[in-house]
């Protein structure tokens, strides 16, 4: 930890940035969550798990309060010790394209977006097959449908739809965040403090002709390392606050558990998809 993170005042401006990029790293992408009975059709844009023990807690009445665990980093892990084994669990990410439109509460559509989707055991080998047999994931299409609420919140019936043929009409609907990629990427290759802020986020791949300037258009993975980052003990403290483990437990019904991205979610037609 910097001297300055270690003071409760900053001078001057250095703060904003750090500010900035903790409160960016605090909610971190997106994840896929489906409701019961939904299907979606989703492009896999890599295909090797990066996979960690994570927890998470109902807080607020919300469950998107992942964090890794810091069992063999900074033990004992503080959520290990107040939450227990029932908390913590083996997943493993890889990045996706939402391609099915969604209606938030709000009456915001969303489109396209850029996702974490993140499998437990069951999930992580049912890739691992699909991955033998194709060869490779990357650039794939699935239909995926959730069948009940007792089924992984990411799906639990995988349909093989197509290969992504289009990787620039991909790129160019593509989202983070309510935020179109291709608009990112100009304003971070004009902006040396955007560039940063990206990277944090993805693994952004330059173009070699270009003295490592311009972004390749296409869509990345997420930067896990970063991503993913333990946090350190005296972050979930702050972060669990004054919960009780009963209360962080919630309704857990371990399917899946970080539910809260809510919703209606339409299926969306394949057919009409331009790529
Ligand atoms: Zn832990």
């Amino acid at each position: 930890m910097s001297e300055a993170a270690a003071s409760w005042y900053n001078t001057g401006y250095d703060g904003v940035n750090t500010e900035e990029q903790r409160l960016q790293s605090l909610s971190g992408p997106r994840r896929l969550w489906m409701p019961a009975g939904a299907t979606k059709s989703l492009v896999l844009v890599d295909d090797e798990a990066f996979c960690i023990h994570e927890h998470n807690a109902k807080l607020n009445d919300r469950w998107d309060n992942n964090h890794t665990c810091m069992k063999n980093i900074e033990d004992p892990c503080e959520s290990c010790t107040r939450l227990g084994d029932k908390s913590r669990f083996y997943i493993g990410y890889l990045t996706s394209i939402d391609c099915s439109a969604f209606v938030d509460k709000k009456g915001n559509k969303y489109q396209y977006e850029v996702k974490l989707v993140g499998g437990k055991l069951g999930s992580l080998k049912k890739w691992r097959r699909k991955k033998e047999d194709r060869g490779s994931l990357v650039g794939t299409m699935w239909k995926v449908t959730r069948e009940t609420d007792k089924a992984p919140s990411i799906g639990d019936e995988w349909e093989f739809h197509k290969t992504v043929e289009d990787e620039a009409a991909l790129f160019s609907l593509a989202n983070y965040k309510g935020k179109k990629l291709s608009e990112l990427w100009a304003k971070a290759e004009e902006n040396e403090a955007s560039m940063t802020f990206l990277a944090q986020t993805f693994q952004l791949e330059f173009d070699p002709e270009s003295d490592g300037k311009k972004l390749v258009r296409r869509v990345p993975p997420f930067n896990y390392m970063e991503v993913f980052k333990p946090r350190g003990n005296a972050f979930i403290k702050d972060l669990l606050g004054g919960v009780t483990k009963e209360e962080a437990l919630g309704d857990y019904n371990d399917s899946g558990g970080s539910g809260g991205s809510g919703g209606s979610s339409g299926s969306g037609s394949e057919d009409d998809v331009p790529f």
